[in-house]
């Protein structure tokens, strides 16, 4: 079993000043196993990371990316490339997809133009999975699980962080031990995962 924070910025998000060094020195004090860093549109932030990581610490960073679509956020795992912006929904969907990466709806009935909303219901199982966001109000988050039962999709948590002290506030629980983010991928299309919140 492996639990996973899978939506983490770092200051390589516009939004975000999280230093890397900090984030991974802290992670030890959690009760999570890895994060996936998630930047807006970026991926540099989540590679230097993983470098950092593995020469200094005893953590597992996975590297994602939260892709800005016409119609609101998606998290991509399993793609290691940025992909252009202003596309729509369906077709960065399809890209990722192809590419052989998951797409996964974050936060998406929060009350804000960068969340999908219904459109969920429309894009059904063009995505892999829905995410439980920390950030998210009750009344968003219980939108999420039921959008995820009703569309038969995977549910994954995530905080969402963009300070430390949010990071780990919601998780992902994996059946399996998570060595690789081809680990997360399939764990995702096989539903072996459910959101997790440590406190
Ligand atoms: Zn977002
Ligand atoms: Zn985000």
């Amino acid at each position: 079993m492996s639990i996973i924070d899978m939506h983490i910025h770092t200051k390589y998000s516009w939004c975000s000043y999280t230093e890397i060094h900090e984030l991974l020195s802290n992670l030890s004090l959690l009760n999570i196993d890895g994060i996936v860093i998630t930047d807006h549109d970026e991926i540099n932030g989540a590679k230097i990371a993983q470098k950092y990581a593995q020469e200094k610490y005893d953590v597992k960073v996975f590297l994602g990316i939260e892709v800005s679509t016409l119609e609101g956020h998606l998290l991509a795992y399993g793609i290691e490339e940025k992909l252009p912006l202003g596309l729509r929904a369906i077709d960065a969907i399809n890209e990722i997809r192809n590419k052989g990466g998951v797409v996964v709806a974050p936060h998406p009935f929060r009350n804000a133009l960068t969340s999908l909303g219904d459109m969920v219901y429309t894009l059904g199982n063009t995505l892999d999975g829905i995410e439980i966001n920390a950030m998210d109000s009750r009344t968003a988050k219980d939108q999420a699980r039921s959008a995820a039962q009703q569309l038969d999709l995977a549910m994954i948590g995530g905080s969402d962080a963009h300070c430390l002290k949010s990071v780990g506030r919601s998780a992902t629980k994996f059946e399996i031990y998570v060595e690789t983010i081809d680990d997360i991928v399939d764990a995702i299309r096989k539903k072996q995962c459910q959101p997790y919140v440590s406190f």
